[in-house]
């Protein structure tokens, strides 16, 4: 695919751009390698302030950034707002927090055999510069929650962004410049997918992250493999909502619908299987059914569409070639499922019910739910664990034993009770399963990028 800026509202091509040379790109690494030698020295206040000033520069820009990115990839500007937002707000976590997860520990004291004492310590270092393959979906809040904590850690990030978001993937090297960092700290490259795994095999690169589909991370992971080198993966889901009797099914079903429109409906945490109690089933289904047509389809730069059209041509008539192999091999369509006659990569709510056995295996990336109704808990969380991805998983439900049961019997990264499933600066983040592996956010993200050093002193 070539690098372009393309408009998914109306087709318009926004700007292209040549893919680096290989010689463009030596220098980016080589220069990577050396800003990385002088950053892994600043002071934990020193890079807690440069990402103080990094989320000022995000507050300041926000509109400019948004527009970018909705123009892009056609999210509704609303939400590039608060993405904006999301990213300032990681920055400023990590600068309050970072300095407190990358403290010296004290170890315990050593006793040798002579009668001595040893004292020991655990060190968290930097551990060089990462490459960070990111999706076009969340163009701004995916790498900023790996840049965050990489750039409190002391380690420098290339940037291999989705070819369809380089004016935004330029942008956010354009922020960290901005913010002070030492240039070559962060850098972007532009350039196709295939040159990432040679990438991950150079020696300047230490480890690698990529949040997009489940080829891509087999892709980079065994790229990373090869040159032993550690990866941190985030792919794609299959998330289930559960409607238990007891909920609160207006709160249940205000959640479930945006919680699968989110982005338009592409989001890896979007809640894509939505499974309801029989008892609830039969008066539930006609309110989705209406909630989902009711939803504003339109331009993403008008503050009132809730739902934009798809980020590409190819994503939007994938996606509906999936709902027509499910509806051949016998799913019912409640609405939705058929491509609109209108300009642009839209393509309408849908709702799938009575699904084949070969549905547990399809990321719908867009905004499309499925429906299973089970006669109990047991089968509910049986439906919710039928899926080769382990994600995030949320259910509705005032009954505390039911709760428990499920906060047991979900096998997901996170599960929600009562609640939508969404990242969250302060908490981990990531899948199990076919969703990937490894951890983003809180502690747990900062250090799967730093050298755990055991320090031995007599
Ligand atoms: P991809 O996984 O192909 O793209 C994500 C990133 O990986 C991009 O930067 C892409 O670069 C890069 N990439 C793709 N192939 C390779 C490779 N072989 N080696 C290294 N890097 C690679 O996602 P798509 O945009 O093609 O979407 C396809 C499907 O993936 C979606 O329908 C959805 O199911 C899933 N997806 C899931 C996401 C999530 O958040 N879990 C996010 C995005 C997609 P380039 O753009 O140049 O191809």
């Amino acid at each position: 695919m070539a690098i372009a800026s393309i408009n998914p509202w109306d087709g318009s091509v926004l700007q292209t751009f040549a893919p680096l040379t290989d010689r463009e790109l030596e220098a980016k690494l080589s220069l990577a390698a050396t800003a990385f030698a002088t950053y892994r020295q600043w002071s934990l206040p020193q890079r807690a302030a440069g990402l103080n000033r990094l989320a000022a520069q995000l507050l300041q820009q926000r509109d400019t950034w948004a527009r970018t990115m909705t123009l892009e990839m056609g999210k509704p500007i609303q939400a590039a707002l608060a993405e904006v937002d999301k990213c300032a707000w990681v920055c400023r976590y990590y600068a309050e927090q970072g300095a407190e997860f990358l403290q010296d520990q004290a170890g315990p004291l050593d006793s040798l055999p002579d009668g001595t004492v040893a004292q020991t310590w655990v060190r968290r270092e930097p551990l060089g510069v990462i490459l960070a393959v990111m999706p076009w979906n969340f163009p701004f809040w995916q790498v900023f929650r790996c840049l965050a904590p990489a750039l409190m850690a002391g380690n420098a990030l290339l940037l291999k962004h989705a070819s369809n978001v380089p004016q935004t993937a330029l942008g956010i090297e354009q922020l960290v410049t901005q913010a002070g960092f030492p240039p070559g700290v962060m850098q972007t490259l532009l350039i196709e997918a295939h040159r990432v795994a040679p990438l991950v095999a150079d020696p300047r690169i230490r480890a690698a992250t990529l949040t997009g589909s489940e080829a891509a991370g087999i892709a980079l992971a065994s790229a990373a493999g090869r040159a032993l080198k550690k990866t941190v993966l985030e792919l794609g889901g299959s998330d289930p909502l559960i409607i238990l009797p007891s909920a609160d099914l207006e709160m249940a079903l205000t959640t479930a619908v945006a919680a699968r429109m989110l982005n338009n409906g592409q989001s890896c945490i979007a809640a894509k299987r939505f499974i309801l109690h029989e008892a609830i089933a039969p008066a539930l289904i006609p309110r989705l059914v209406e909630r989902f047509q009711a939803l504003n389809m339109g331009n993403p730069l008008d503050p009132t569409t809730e739902l934009g059209p798809l980020a590409t041509p190819t994503l939007r008539d994938e996606l509906h070639q999936q709902v027509t192999e499910m509806v051949r091999q016998g799913a019912q369509r409640l609405c939705g499922g058929q491509i609109p006659p209108s300009t642009g990569n839209f393509y309408p709510a849908t709702l799938l019910t009575h699904l084949p056995p070969s549905a547990r295996h399809i990321e719908f990336f867009g905004p499309v739910a499925l429906v299973y109704v089970v006669p109990d808990l047991e089968t509910a969380i049986a439906t919710a664990n039928d899926s080769p991805f382990g994600l995030g998983a949320s259910a509705w439900t005032r009954d505390p034993q039911e709760q428990t049961q499920l906060l047991m019997g979900l096998e997901a990264g996170s599960v929600f009770i009562n609640g939508m499933v969404r990242s969250d600066p302060r908490l981990p983040f990531g899948g199990t399963k076919q969703s990937g592996y490894g951890r983003e956010l809180g502690e747990w993200g900062l250090l799967e990028f730093v050298n755990i050093k055991t320090l031995w002193v007599k």
